[in-house]
């Protein structure tokens, strides 16, 4: 029985390796076929006399199936064997410990880059060819799609290169490219990579090099294969620099570490910096720094003895959908989200992921009941990527887009050009008003303490509040919202107090929290120093519109149409008669004020006022404050804990000052 499912388990592991390699289109996720390896090791660790000689364990990737020709390795290109936690690690540095008869050992630790491997040969300094690591014991000649890579070194750059010199590195895609690369595809209605080491892999194996040279890629070198004619250095780590020094790229987190200690302590820093780095990596690689040490170690069936890769939380992994939902957000726009079987993957149990829109329906081709791929990286919302076909089961059944609204029933619309899906119900439509209602009282808009996401969803359930003037008039409903949940008589005193107060508000934030269509908080400014009266913004056309700093055509059209609409104008006639006042500015032309044509950027955290009341007041004063440093800011506000922001401004030589500076600068123009 055990037998049976052991020759199972090495088709279905060739199936794969197959598809990932040969193809570039993997069928499962890393995860779930690192599993599968895993359970194949132990059944083969318990049985050696079971081990076939197709077992992937016994393997090093595939023969490929190419246009290429095939070229023999002078140094077989072997493969890594895997730690997937610190005591695995441990126990490898044990190990190797005992076999070498030492106390402690260097190791040379780096980024384990999520690309393909490849050996360039290079004879007196000039490159010769470039094979892609195929079975380990041949690859293919993709010489000519090498050369079109801007970091691979046609020439080496030095006046007594060896005489043969064979370097290993990693050709990889980086994350924006990859993005770039797949946008366009979506664009052009072609097939997309399901993630970057599979872009640089089918990028590279193109038969037409000026395919291969549209593509983003980059060679990082790793290690030194052969040699002929040079004492290379006695410590690989040496030799990574001294190919460095010949012009090839080498990874600039690549460290030195002692101990199994020491790698341990690098691999919580890696981990941390993963998310930023600009490119993917799935592990560190650890390898034995003493090139005398790694001869002595030698090799086992697929890999090396003097090193181990220990990989990452893997950022993507196999779930079921369970069913499709339909969300309608504030300005109606339809995202259907994938309810899923719990998954932990990137750090954290996932439940949900994002479909985005209808096209990516189709495009994924997803039912509901199928095996999909979710990849969540960072604190990006987890979105899926692939449908394992190779899982569908009989039960899969299309998703339906609904015909209507989910919520309120209305129609829905899709603009000529756009993917979003919308529904035509403004705040008609429960969904739209209880997400209006939550960015209308925010902290940036009209700042109402004490109306939480609940609350408002309360109200709007039982229909206290159909529009955002409702909230002005709740004072006359005390009755019922005391009689509602979680709501006594203290709360709702405060709640009623916050609101009162929040009718004394600023022009910006006023506009802010109306929630036009592509009007942020900075755009909101804009449109209320430009044009300091309501009356003349509400009035305004949107060629005057395109007048104001920043506003576009698009944004002008949505400010245009949204005064246009009977039912805003009354909402904002109604709020205006609730009490609902701001301050008017004088009318004194920008240019007049004593910051006019200065650009601020407010970073870290202040203690006297909020970084908005800064800011506000710096605009009172005819400053433009912008969210980000250029060399065309001409003050940072640095409060503490600032940032990159402060870093960057000292990279451009931008005038810095601190809360105090602000607020000495604030109480000369008297605005404190
Ligand atoms: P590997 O990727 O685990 O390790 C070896 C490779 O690491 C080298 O060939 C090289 O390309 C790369 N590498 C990156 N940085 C390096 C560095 N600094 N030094 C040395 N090498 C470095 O092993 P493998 O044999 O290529 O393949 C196994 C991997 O492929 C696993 O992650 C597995 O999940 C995946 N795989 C996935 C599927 C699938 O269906 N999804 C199928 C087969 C294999």
């Amino acid at each position: 029985m055990m037998h049976q499912q052991m020759l199972d388990m090495i088709q279905q592991l060739n199936d794969y390796s197959y598809a990932y390699h040969v193809k570039d289109a993997p069928i499962v996720p890393d995860a779930e076929y690192d599993r599968i390896y895993r359970q194949l090791q132990e059944i083969e660790t318990k049985h050696p006399n079971w081990i076939q000689p197709d077992s992937p364990t016994q393997r090093v990737g595939e023969k490929p199936d190419s246009g290429f020709a095939n070229v023999a390795h002078t140094v077989p290109m072997l493969s890594l064997d895997n730690a997937f936690d610190n005591e695995s690690l441990s126990d490898f540095d044990q190990r190797i410990r005992k076999l070498l008869k030492v106390d402690h050992i260097t190791y040379c630790c780096e980024p384990k880059l999520d690309g393909l491997a490849i050996s360039l040969r290079y004879e007196e300094g000039r490159l010769v060819r470039g094979v892609t690591r195929g079975d380990g014991l041949s690859g293919e000649d993709i010489t000519s799609n090498i050369k079109t890579i801007y970091s691979v070194p046609m020439k080496l750059r030095t006046s007594t290169p060896p005489a043969v010199l064979e370097v290993r590195g990693e050709i990889y895609m980086p994350k924006e490219g990859f993005e770039k690369l797949n946008a366009l595809a979506v664009e052009q209605g072609e097939k997309t990579f399901v993630n970057p080491r599979n872009a640089a892999a089918g990028s590279l194996r193109q038969l037409d090099p000026k395919i291969t040279a549209k593509r983003p890629l980059v060679m990082c070198a790793y290690s030194i294969g052969y040699v002929e004619g040079w004492d290379q250095p006695k410590s690989h780590y040496e030799g990574l620099l001294q190919l460095s020094e010949w012009g090839f790229r080498i990874n600039d987190l690549m460290a030195k570490a002692e101990g199994a200690q020491g790698c341990i302590d690098y691999y919580e820093m890696l981990n941390e910096k993963r998310v930023d780095l600009s490119y993917d990596i799935d592990g560190i690689v650890y390898k034995v720094d003493q090139i005398a040490l790694q001869n002595q170690l030698g090799f086992i069936a697929r890999a090396p003895r003097w090193a181990i890769a220990r990989k990452f939380p893997a950022q993507e992994e196999m779930t079921r959908v369970l069913g499709v939902d339909f969300q309608v957000g504030r300005t109606g726009a339809i995202t259907p989200v994938a309810r899923l079987e719990p998954v932990f993957v990137g750090g954290v149990t996932v439940s949900n992921a994002t479909l985005h829109n209808k096209d990516e329906i189709a495009r994924l081709g997803v039912k509901i009941n199928d095996f999909v791929v979710v990849h969540r990286a960072g604190d990006v919302i987890p979105k899926v990527v692939q449908v394992v076909l190779d899982k569908r089961p009989d039960n899969a059944t299309d998703v339906i887009f609904p015909e209507a609204c989910p919520v309120c029933g209305s129609d829905l619309e899709q603009v000529e050009g756009e993917a979003v899906i919308r529904c035509t119900g403004g705040l008609v439509c429960g969904a739209q008003l209880k997400e209006s209602l939550k960015h209308f009282v925010s902290r940036k808009a009209m700042d109402i303490d004490g109306l939480g996401d609940k609350l408002i969803e309360q109200l709007v359930d039982q229909e206290l509040v159909k529009t955002p003037v409702d909230i002005f008039t709740l004072a006359e409903k005390k009755d019922t919202l005391l009689s509602m949940e979680r709501m006594g008589q203290k709360s709702v005193e405060k709640l009623l107090a916050s609101i009162e107060a929040a009718k004394n508000t600023q022009f910006n934030r006023f506009i802010y929290a109306l929630g036009i269509r592509e009007v942020g908080e900075a755009t909101a400014r804009a449109l209320t120093s430009y044009f300091t009266e309501l009356n003349d913004l509400m009035a305004a056309d949107q060629e005057a519109l395109v007048e104001v700093e920043d506003v576009g055509p698009i944004v002008a059209q949505h400010v245009h149409v949204f005064f246009e609409q009977e039912l805003n104008r009354e909402t904002i006639k109604g709020l205006l008669e609730a009490g609902v006042v701001w301050q008017k500015k004088q009318q004194i032309f920008a240019d007049e004020l004593p910051l006019s044509g200065k650009t601020y950027v407010v970073t870290g955290s202040l203690t006297q006022f909020s970084r908005d009341q800064v800011k506000d007041k710096l605009q009172a004063l005819g400053a433009k404050v912008s969210g980000s440093v250029s060399a065309k800011t001409d003050c940072l506000v640095a409060g503490e804990k600032a940032g990159s922001k402060l870093t960057k401004a000292q990279s451009l030589d931008v005038p810095i000052i601190d809360e105090e500076g602000v607020i000495a600068l604030l109480n000369q123009h008297g605005a404190i």
